[in-house]
């Protein structure tokens, strides 16, 4: 079997492989194709815009992508329910949004992939999760083609978690997603520096779009764009402790970043756990962790999947060995390593 090359699916920007790449431009005919096809889930893997993905060599599986466009919307008043394909840019599908004065997607703005992928990890930035907005989506299981809707609460969405990561793990492909966004002002200005931000800006009133523009301009400059040096985001989910653990940390490390998830758990800042480790700005080669965003591993040319491993690797022994606390992957790894 000829092999796909990877390097521009992936925002790393490695050089991977995978069996082939099948693209699909709406859900009848990727429901058909798969009813036809009998394929196995554990043969085939499910790729959106590639944001959220270590690829390791050559990858053995078929990789299919649902490149479904289109969003559409029904006034209810005071919401709107927006519906859009798996295959619509997020950061298009906020801005349109924005644009006809919706409130909801402002904070989520700027954030790379496709619609398809979100609910997957349950996407979440500056105080807004995805789960906050959400509806339902419609799927298609792999093994059959059958056509399904989830709702909410069968998303089981937690922080960077849905079923879609648990049990019903690379069962579906997700051919759209429907959102429920508001006329009514209802801003979140209380995450990080949002609102010295718009202080600054100096408005009387806030539109979604000031908003956006606000978390437009924090992001970019502190995450590197994948265009001009490859990255996924953040590599590690912040990890979460018991209260108890939280504790004693903060006793050794009194200037330790986490914040009250509930009664039992703190979720720690691993951003600031690979910084104080004295790990930002270091570098294995063509791998590096970002000199400005600790959490962010980056490529600086030609690191292969397996020098961004073994980086973060690495990176996970030294916070473990200085914190005792272990910290995970949020990227997908796939390839000839695991985690
Ligand atoms: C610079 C940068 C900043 C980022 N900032 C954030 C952030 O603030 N918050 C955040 O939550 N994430 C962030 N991310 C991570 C990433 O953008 C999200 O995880 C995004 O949802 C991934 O979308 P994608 O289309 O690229 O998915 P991919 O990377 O292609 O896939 C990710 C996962 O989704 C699955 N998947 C993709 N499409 C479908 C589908 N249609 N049906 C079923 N499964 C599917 C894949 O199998 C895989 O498991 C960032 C990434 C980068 C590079």
């Amino acid at each position: 079997m000829s092999k796909t090359a990877l390097k521009k699916f992936n925002s790393f920007g490695i050089e991977a492989s995978c069996d082939s790449f099948t693209t699909f431009k709406s859900e009848a005919e990727l429901s058909n194709w798969l009813a036809e096809n009998k394929k196995n889930p554990n043969k085939v893997f499910v790729i959106g815009g590639g944001s959220n993905l270590l690829l390791i060599g050559h990858i053995p599986l078929e990789f299919i992508h649902a490149d479904i466009q289109g969003i559409s919307y029904q006034d209810n008043g005071n919401d709107v329910l927006v519906k859009a394909g798996a295959g619509v840019n997020w950061h298009q599908l906020v801005l349109e949004t924005l644009d006809k004065g919706y409130f909801g997607l402002e904070n989520l703005s700027l954030i790379p992939g496709n619609v398809g992928a979100a609910p997957i990890q349950n996407i979440g930035a500056y105080g807004v999760e995805l789960k906050d907005i959400f509806v339902e989506l419609d799927a298609v299981e792999i093994a059959t083609g059958d056509r399904i809707t989830f709702s909410h609460q069968e998303c089981d969405f937690a922080y960077r978690y849905s079923i879609f990561k648990g049990s019903l793990k690379g069962q579906y492909i997700i051919t759209s997603v429907t959102l429920k966004l508001s006329k009514l002002a209802d801003l979140k200005l209380d995450y990080g520096p949002i609102r010295k931000v718009l202080t600054e800006a100096n408005k009387e009133t806030l539109s979604p779009k000031d908003v956006s523009d606000a978390v437009i301009k924090i992001r970019s400059s502190k995450l590197p764009d994948p265009n001009e040096l490859g990255n996924a985001g953040s590599f590690f989910k912040n990890p979460i402790v018991t209260t108890e653990k939280y504790a004693l940390l903060k006793e050794t490390f009194p200037e330790l970043v986490a914040f009250k998830v509930d009664d039992n758990r703190y979720k720690v800042a691993a951003g600031w756990l690979i910084e104080q480790a004295g790990l930002k700005g270091y570098r294995l080669g063509d791998a590096g962790v970002h000199k400005q965003q600790a959490l962010v591993l980056v490529n600086y040319g030609d690191a292969s999947g397996k020098d961004i491993l073994n980086l973060a690797r690495h990176v996970s022994k030294v916070v473990l060995e200085k914190f005792t606390v272990t910290i995970e992957p949020e990227v997908w790894i796939l390839g000839e390593a695991t985690w």
